[in-house]
């Protein structure tokens, strides 16, 4: 038996959930004002995932990083090996907006995209 509280963040409203799980994946969800909050909750404990956000470094002197996201979510035990993977990536040509940095990162079938041209702060 699992009994967990957790935020949905599925929507601005963060409701508050508590989960109750039985051994054979019988959930009672509480707290949710709707259904949507329910399938967050059994996902959250069968299966977590997230999306990823964060920034690559560049060559570029006038844009050290460039922001990338995840363009799906990720399973939730991938997050700090995907990390590792981008703090060691380094941009090297320019790159557009959603121009793929690595493809299907950690065998997640998931890709890393960019959401920013790399001469977006490139002045001079
Ligand atoms: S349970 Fe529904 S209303 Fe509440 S945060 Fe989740 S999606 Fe939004």
């Amino acid at each position: 038996m699992i009994n967990r509280t957790f935020t949905c963040i599925v929507c601005p409203n963060g409701c508050k959930l508590n989960v109750t799980a039985s051994e054979d994946n019988a959930f009672i969800v509480t707290g949710n004002k709707c259904k949507k909050g329910i399938e967050f909750a059994e996902n959250e404990i069968l299966n977590p995932k997230r999306m990823l956000t964060t920034t690559v470094k560049t060559n570029f002197d006038l844009m050290p990083y460039l922001p990338v996201r995840t363009d799906n979510e990720i399973p939730k035990e991938k997050v700090f090996e995907v990390m590792s993977i981008l703090r060691k990536t380094v941009i090297e040509k320019n790159i557009k907006v959603g121009d793929i940095i690595i493809e299907n990162i950690s065998n997640t079938g998931v890709n890393v995209i960019a959401t920013m041209n790399t001469e977006e702060k490139r002045y001079g």
